[in-house]
């Protein structure tokens, strides 16, 4: 068997995280991937005890060999808080590794939900996949903001690097208390996060859809607009003819009542507010977080691929008391497929990227004959539906890819 083993050249980037999405990928190597490939990995440990004894180093050196390598398949890792302060006895309440890591490579995040028979979404018109995309830069989310008392004018003033002021006021506050807002954006997180939405939907051979609006907003979101506009028209307007997709801009409003009458098979990407509210939406109107995978990419096409969802705190209790989980490892496993048949692409290798489609394929396969984890099995529409355990879902899906030869 060994002998026959698919041979990798360049390593994978390994991140591991925490509790049951740590159990999960010990298992999904175990059962899935080691008896098919001489897998050839660099190996981080980023699960919070190695953090907090690295002082977070190593969720540093993780991404610098994403930057290294192109490719990295992670594991859900927890982000502290003040409970997981007390219970892991943190010096420090360590930052979000996906912060870190999505900071250091510059990158954007897709989320694309995995289809199969049984899992309806909420818009049956929805055929295929609908992959959003999100700018994890600025607007609200690195925003000053100030109560006002009735009064007050509120003003925005810009200093430019000679001293001079640009003043334009917001609101005379004459008659009533409010509130005010400063919120900022930068040129080359815009373009970056444009380049990243191109280069995914070549990548994935679909149109890329962008709105905002810029009817209202005429400075601000008019200049996501035009960046936009400008990059494809000098870098990816040949390739995008040439590949038979499109890049279609719109309104917000409009975008979202066309996603909506849509059939799917397109790439969504929203400036962040909109990201963080329609990520949300698409997740549970696609039906199961345990059905929704993520890529980070850079704008120089380095992929960081993972589950969307976090490390199922809840089961993994279960687990530490003995309990038989039932934990859908289905987006875990995407992960590794993403992270394999990239490297497969990248180094030439057709019998990884081949393996990857046929571990793909069984894990489908296997829900579509009714083998799930019991939160699946709530919403599926299958007849012959059957909650089993992690491990034995892993099992069948491993029976499945025996199968398929
Ligand atoms: P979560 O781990 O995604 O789990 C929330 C609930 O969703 C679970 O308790 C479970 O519901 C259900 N669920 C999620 N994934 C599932 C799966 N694969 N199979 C079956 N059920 C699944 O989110 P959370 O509880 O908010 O966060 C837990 C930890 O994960 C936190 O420490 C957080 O920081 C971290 N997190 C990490 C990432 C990441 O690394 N990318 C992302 C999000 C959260 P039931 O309990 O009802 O069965
Ligand atoms: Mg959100």
């Amino acid at each position: 068997m060994s002998l026959n083993k698919i041979k990798m050249t360049t390593p994978l980037v390994e991140m591991d995280g925490d509790e049951m999405t740590r159990i999960i990928w010990q298992m999904i190597k175990d059962i899935l991937i080691l008896p098919y490939v001489d897998l050839k990995t660099e190996y981080y440990d980023l699960g919070l005890v190695n953090r907090e004894n690295t002082k977070d180093q190593v969720t540093v050196d993780s991404a610098e060999a994403t930057k290294k390598y192109g490719v990295a398949v992670k594991c859900a890792t927890i982000t502290p808080n003040a409970q997981r302060v007390k219970e892991y006895n943190l010096t420090e309440m360590w930052k979000s590794p996906n912060g870190t890591i999505r900071a250091i490579l510059d990158g954007t995040v897709f989320r694309k939900p995995i289809l199969v028979k049984g899992i309806v979404p909420y818009i049956p018109t929805w055929t295929k996949p609908i992959t959003i995309a999100r700018h994890a830069y600025g607007d609200i989310y690195k925003n000053t903001e100030l109560k006002v008392q009735a009064g007050s004018k509120a003003e925005l003033v810009v200093t430019d690097k000679d001293g001079n002021e640009t003043r334009a006021l917001i609101h005379d506050f004459k008659n009533s208390d409010g509130i005010v807002q400063g919120v900022h954006n930068i040129d080359a997180s815009i373009a970056s996060f444009a380049r990243a939405c191109f280069n995914y939907a070549l990548d994935a051979k679909e149109s890329l859809w962008f709105a905002s609006k810029d009817t209202i907003s005429k400075t601000y979101d008019h200049r996501f607009k035009d960046i936009f506009a400008e990059i494809y028209e000098n870098e990816y307007k040949e390739k995008f003819e040439a590949a038979g997709i499109e890049y279609f801009y719109t309104l917000i409003d409009d975008v979202v009542a066309r996603v909506v009458r849509s059939e799917g098979g397109y790439i969504w990407a929203c400036k962040n507010y909109d990201g963080d509210v329609m990520s949300d939406m698409l997740a549970t109107a696609f039906g199961s977080l345990g059905l929704m995978t993520s890529v980070l990419v850079s704008p120089d096409g380095k992929y960081e691929y993972e589950a969307a969802h976090g490390t199922v705190t809840r089961h993994y209790y279960n687990h530490l008391k003995g309990e038989k989980t039932s934990t859908n490892p289905i987006a875990t496993i995407f992960a590794w497929t993403g992270g394999l048949r990239k490297r497969g692409e990248l180094d030439n290798i057709p019998e990884l990227m081949e393996f990857a489609d046929k571990l793909e394929k069984a894990s489908v396969m296997t829900m579509e004959q009714g083998i799930m984890d019991k939160n699946l099995a709530a919403i599926s529409v299958l007849e012959n539906k059957k909650a089993v355990t992690t491990e034995e879902f892993l099992l069948a899906i491993n029976e499945n890819l025996k199968k398929l030869g």
